[in-house]
């Protein structure tokens, strides 16, 4: 008989109607404490001109009254914190106005100026590849764009590291077991969960929509978050309360069997603090 999975008591990527989610931010906080976590972040999109779903500057004031009333409304009960899910391409927050952010890449910067989504569309990627001249740039590209924003950006989390497989089931586009694309994810990788500067997240949401059936980032990938002794956080990245815990049960109960340190988003918090 399988083993009982331990109840799930957190989530800190989470997604509502202030961005590109269906629930609102009180529908998510009422799954969380159906759920009995405890504890929920809300990590809502940062404006980015070159994508249509960041939350500009009314919905941010909006998504940052929200969450703070929940806050106050679910105090002692279940703790609600304010992140920002922050692209590669946005501004950076005022200081201080969040109490975490998650790093992402959704954006990349082509060759010749124009701005190419990550994760919209397969033909987004097929042409992005195409303009960079070929798979081998692409991949080198979205990499060194997550080195660049680890290296550059006050971020306390990694989001969906390899965010670019998202479409590439079966290999597709380009070969992730290459040993050239091995060779660039992993070096990203190591060199950025060494010492928990950043803490990487397991990320369930290409699951949960159906793209992929394993996590960001991949399992191979978790080999080297052991050797470097990495925190990781699990999250599902969820933009609807139904799918609030998709996976984090499992994925966590296999973290933690294969090695990993798997942390919640208050010792996040409170290390960086
Ligand atoms: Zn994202
Ligand atoms: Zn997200």
């Amino acid at each position: 008989m399988a083993a009982e999975l331990e109840a799930v008591c957190s989530n800190a990527h989470t997604h509502t109607t202030l961005c590109d989610g269906s629930s609102t931010p009180a529908e998510m906080a009422q799954a969380a404490w159906q759920l009995g976590f405890k504890s929920l972040g809300f990590s809502g999109h940062s404006f980015c001109p070159a994508d249509g779903y960041g939350m500009a500057p009314v919905a941010l004031a909006q998504y940052c009254r929200e969450v703070l009333a929940l806050r106050e409304e679910y105090r002692g009960r279940l703790a609600i914190y304010l992140g920002l899910e922050l692209d590669s391409l946005s501004e950076l927050p005022e200081p201080g106005k969040f109490d975490y952010l998650i790093g992402s890449v959704h954006n990349l910067l082509g060759p010749t100026g124009r701005v190419w989504p990550i994760d919209a569309a397969p033909a987004d990627t097929q042409a992005a590849i195409a303009d960079f001249g070929g798979a081998q740039a692409y991949v080198q590209a979205y990499f060194t764009a997550f080195d660049e924003m680890l290296a550059a950006r006050p971020v306390q989390i990694a989001g969906h590291f390899d965010l670019l497989c998202k479409y590439n089931a079966g290999g597709r586009f380009f070969d992730e077991s290459s040993v050239e694309y091995k060779k660039i994810a992993a070096a990203v990788l190591r060199r950025h969960c060494r010492n928990n500067k950043v803490v990487f997240e397991i990320n369930t949401g290409a699951m949960c929509r159906g793209y992929l059936q394993r996590p960001y980032p991949d399992y191979w990938l978790w080999e080297i978050l052991r050797q470097e002794k990495a925190w990781v956080i699990v999250n599902s990245d969820a933009h609807s309360a139904a799918n609030l815990a998709y996976q984090l049960a499992e994925q966590t109960a296999r973290a933690k069997n294969f090695g990993l340190r798997v942390v919640t988003i208050e010792e996040i918090i409170n290390q960086t603090r």
